[in-house]
């Protein structure tokens, strides 16, 4: 039994659920382009156009820009030649209000003429504690970058980087304990309640974001059907 790629995507998942890992991986393994709203919003923001200024007032600022400009921004991207072919939102929608500006947004008459109606949404699950620990056990090189992780990623000898062995090593500002729990919060309270909205409409895969890389991307591997 052949089963059709779904090539229009949301990943959803918690901060630290390897969403963005596994949205690389599989924007390479179906040749669609990963689209994340955060750099769409950086890049329009650097873009000089009127929209742009706007977008770089409210960012300076330190506010939401509006999901009417989002959404317009991300229909524009998915108008692109590049991404007619299939999409995966990474990091939006993030909250029910966006999710149904969205579906309004791809129910128009000409997304739906180019096929851009969204397929599924891949929902990593990670229980809060494997998130927290994924998180704040995160390190790298202070020289080549390379990224480590006390429990899942050591170096191969204390203290020395294995790939040009500095002795200094960098953790991101934000990955403390107080930061992840305050994100996880964040994600409970406005964008949980995605995954009941796209359930009932039937748009809803779960996949278990726990363990390696390898073991999670072949299950949305089989979800997507690649
Ligand atoms: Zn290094």
């Amino acid at each position: 039994m052949s089963q059709e790629v779904l090539r229009h995507l949301v990943m959803l998942g918690p901060p630290g659920s390897g969403k963005g890992t596994q949205a690389t991986i599989l924007s390479e393994k179906l040749g669609i382009n990963a689209i994340s709203t955060g750099s769409l919003l950086r890049h329009e923001a650097e873009s000089g156009s009127k929209e742009g200024e706007k977008i770089k007032k409210l960012i300076d600022k330190g506010n939401l820009v509006p999901d009417t400009i989002m959404i317009n921004i991300m229909k524009q991207t998915l108008l692109k030649p590049e991404n007619l072919k299939g999409y995966i939102l990474d990091g939006s929608p993030r909250s029910v209000p966006q999710a149904k500006a969205l579906d309004k947004m791809l129910a128009s008459r000409q997304m739906k003429k180019l096929g851009q109606a969204l397929d599924a949404v891949l929902y990593l699950q990670v229980p809060d504690d494997y998130v927290i620990e994924r998180i704040i056990g995160r390190f790298q090189c202070a020289n080549c970058k390379t990224l480590y992780h006390e429990r899942f990623k050591p170096t191969k000898v204390f203290g020395i980087c294995d790939v040009c062995e500095h002795k200094e090593f960098i953790r991101r500002e934000d990955d403390t304990y107080e930061t992840v729990v305050s994100r996880l919060r964040n994600f409970r309270e406005i964008t949980a309640p995605l995954v009941p909205y796209y359930e009932k409409r039937g748009l809803l895969r779960c996949v278990d974001g726990t363990g390696p890389i390898d073991v999670v991307s072949e299950k949305i591997r089989k979800i997507v059907g690649y």
